[in-house]
This record gives C-alpha cells, sequence and structure tokens, in this order.
C-alpha cells in the first residue's frame, strides 16, 4: 500500500505490511511481536503531522484505530491541578485510535470545558501528546493527566503521568526520542454548569467571538468560531479545499532571546514566552570553551511573518515543483496534486534559508520526517 494514501500530505512511499489491530489488546500484542522480530515498526494515527519520503518503506506500518471513550471517577489530583471541586471535574480514559475532533465534539456537546480551543486539529487521540497539540490559547497539557504508554525499552504498559511528559511548544519527550506506543490518553475537564467555556486566551479568536479576551463564551460558539477561523486558513481537512492537502502548520513559531527579538523589525510580532529560566550546573573550575545554548527562551516570534517577510508569499512554489505555499496560510506548505515528499522538503528547505539569510532565524519544521530528513 502506498502509504501517501495514509497521510494528509499525501506523500509517502510503497509499505511492505500494514496492519491495524483493533483492540488495544491486539495492539499491545502485535507491537510487542514486531519489536521482537526486528522489524522496523511506523505508527500511524491520522497520518496528518507526517512526512513520509518517497522511498518504500521496508517494515512494519501499525496503523492505530482502536477506540473508546470511558468516564473515571474524578478525583483529588484533577481538584488540586486545577483548583476546582473534584466533583466539578470528569475524568476521561480516550484510546489512541479516536478521532481528537470527535472527541472535542464529544466534550462540547456534554458541556465539559478544557479543549473546545483545539476543535478542528486533525488525527488521533493517541498522536496528541506527542507533540503537546494546541491552537488558539489551548494546549492538550493544560488538560491532560497522563498516558497509557507501551515503553519500547522495558517492553512493559507504563502509567506516565503528563509532567513525566515533559510537554512543551509543540513537543514532549516523546517526540525527542522516547520510543513507545501511547495506548490511552487521560483527561480532565471541568464540567461546566453555565455550559460556558475556559476563558478565551486568543486575542484571534476573542476578535472573531466579538469578546474581550478572557471572556467565557458558550463552549458551542467557541468551537463553531474556531473551526470557522481553521477553514479560513485551510486548517481543518475538507476534500473541497485543495489547501488542506498539508501536515498543517510546517514550521513551528521559533523562540528566541530578548536581545536578539530586539535586532528584529519594529513590526515583527513576538510573544513574551518565559519558562522558568533554567540554572546551568558546571563542575567547579570546569570553564567551558563553547557557550552552551540558551535555554531561558524568551520571546516567540510568528514564523508565518517571517516568510511572508522573507519574500515568500501565499501560493509560493518552486518552478516546476507541485509543492506549493498553501494560498491561504503561509505557514502551510500544500501538495497540489502528485507532488513528491522530495519536493515538499526542497520547498522547505527553500522557506528555511530564505527566512535565514533575511533575518538569522532558523525555522525548524513541526512535523515528524520518517525514512528522510530535510
Ligand atoms: C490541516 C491541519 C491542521 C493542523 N492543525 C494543527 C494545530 O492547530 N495544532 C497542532 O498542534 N497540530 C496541528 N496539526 C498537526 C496534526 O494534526 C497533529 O499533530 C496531530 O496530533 C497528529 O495526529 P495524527 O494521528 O495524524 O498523527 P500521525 O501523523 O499519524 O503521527 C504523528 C507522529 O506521532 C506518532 N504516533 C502516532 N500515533 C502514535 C501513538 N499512538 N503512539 C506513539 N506514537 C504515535 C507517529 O509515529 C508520528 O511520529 C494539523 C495538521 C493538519 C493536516
Amino acid at each position: 500500500m502506498r502509504l501517501a494514501e495514509l497521510t494528509t500530505l499525501r506523500v509517502g512511499g510503497e509499505a511492505e505490511s500494514v496492519i491495524a489491530p483493533a483492540s488495544r489488546d491486539e495492539l499491545v500484542a502485535a507491537v510487542l511481536e514486531l519489536w521482537a522480530s526486528g522489524d522496523e515498526v511506523l505508527l500511524l494515527g491520522g497520518g496528518s503531522n507526517v512526512v513520509i519520503g518517497d522511498d518504500d518503506f521496508d517494515g512494519t506500518v501499525v496503523r492505530v484505530v482502536t477506540r473508546g471513550v470511558e468516564r473515571l471517577a474524578a478525583d483529588d489530583s484533577d481538584a488540586a491541578d486545577n483548583s476546582t471541586a473534584a466533583a466539578d471535574r470528569v475524568r476521561l480514559r480516550v484510546q489512541a485510535g479516536e478521532n481528537w475532533d470527535a472527541l472535542v465534539a464529544l466534550t462540547v456537546d456534554n458541556g465539559w470545558a478544557g479543549i473546545e480551543a483545539l476543535s478542528g486539529i486533525p488525527g488521533s487521540c493517541g498522536a496528541a501528546p506527542i507533540q503537546n497539540i494546541g491552537a488558539y490559547g489551548q494546549e492538550l497539557e493544560s488538560s491532560l493527566v497522563g498516558i497509557e504508554f507501551l515503553d519500547y525499552l522495558s517492553g512493559e504498559l507504563v502509567s506516565l503521568s503528563a509532567a513525566e511528559l515533559e510537554l512543551g511548544y509543540r513537543t514532549s519527550a516523546l517526540k525527542q526520542g522516547r520510543e513507545g506506543v501511547v495506548i490511552s490518553i487521560d483527561l480532565s475537564l471541568a464540567v461546566s454548569a453555565d455550559g460556558l467555556s475556559e476563558p478565551i486566551a486568543y486575542d484571534q479568536l476573542a476578535s472573531a467571538l466579538k469578546v474581550p479576551l478572557g471572556s467565557r463564551v458558550p463552549l458551542a460558539e467557541v468551537r463553531a468560531g474556531v473551526l470557522a477561523l481553521r477553514a479560513s486558513k485551510g486548517m481543518v481537512l475538507d476534500a473541497s479545499d485543495p489547501d488542506s492537502v498539508s501536515a498543517g502548520s510546517f514550521f513551528t513559531n521559533p523562540l528566541v532571546g530578548e536581545n536578539f527579538a530586539r535586532t528584529l523589525p519594529a513590526d515583527a510580532p513576538r510573544w513574551a514566552n518565559a519558562p522558568e529560566p533554567r540554572e546551568l550546573v558546571v563542575p567547579l573550575g570546569y570553564e567551558p570553551a563553547v557557550q552552551p545554548e540558551r535555554t531561558d527562551f524568551r520571546f516567540k516570534l510568528s514564523a508565518a511573518w517571517l516568510i511572508e517577510h522573507a519574500g515568500i508569499g501565499r501560493g509560493f512554489s518552486l518552478p516546476g515543483s507541485k509543492a506549493a505555499i498553501s494560498s491561504k496560510h503561509t505557514l502551510a506548505i500544500t501538495n497540489t496534486g502528485g507532488a513528491t515528499a522530495a519536493e515538499i522538503s526542497e520547498l522547505a528547505r527553500f522557506v528555511q534559508t530564505r527566512v535565514f539569510s533575511e533575518f538569522g532565524v532558523r525555522l525548524h519544521p513541526e512535523p515528524v520526517f520518517v525514512g528522510h530528513s530535510i
């Protein structure tokens, strides 16, 4: 089977074997068997955050399609984390193959708040923690309690708390190389007696809903507002919208230090993004020859602005290439029909080079590259 058929960007060579274990137990058993055989394994949910190479994949693709949403008793940790009583929270256990947006719709219908602004993000629930999905002022991190994980190193099923996943802006320990399978995720959401959302935390969404930032709005209105905004940018999967043949945002918004941010043009958008400054511990008497990379990044830049102002506009493509910048949003690279992964990567490298030579900022791709690199 061609992997292009299993990805939203529609690139990827032929796979030797594709399986789709139907239940949680079958998924665990199948993956353990594959690991024991030494076969190469590629996990795929919705295929919406991968750029798979054109060469054939010499291994087994495991499609994660397990289903099930279970309501668990909320416990004291839900209350402690969110400063509300446990009775005001709902705890859900969701199997990895459930569709993320269907889950958001279900929570909105039930009056449970916490993930409504993450409406319309394609893909599976199991992949959601991989890059700590986020949009319109919400991130998975604030609702995720933990996951059940089949650990590659031990071969065992373990429970990992959200803290152990080291979730950050579009990243986690899982995206950074901790190998295994997300079997299910546990979420803690607020039971919204008045049917209102969490406070709106994103300017553009507040404007679209015509409310001040920080307002609480009926959950269904937030969902509808987010879906409309996303559709206007080609960011919901829609068979009638060629701009949605993509992997979503192709680059993350760069994080830079304050001094560097000051060197950018005054109109370049930047948002304070201040993680706790990390202290560097070095042995006494040790003078590092090379200063370690700064980890106390303070400002998030707009990758879309940098790309546009490096002279790459909507719809841009390289001569003869079937890969193009989306006609609605400079941050997405689209397959206009029959593009190869090599063409997608070529355009991505071109964008990186132009932005670097114009602003000295290196853009990092958001999707996972499989079988090739950018
Ligand atoms: C139009 C569009 C809009 C998007 N908008 C957003 C957005 O607003 N915010 C955002 O954060 N992302 C966005 N994305 C990216 C993508 O939807 C998310 O990253 C999503 O969580 C990927 O889910 P998936 O099931 O498709 O993952 P896949 O693409 O199938 O897999 C992604 C990675 O996770 C691994 N993986 C998949 N399932 C598992 C599992 N069960 N256990 C362990 N590893 C697994 C895969 O091996 C791969 O490395 C968008 C994508 C598109 C196409």
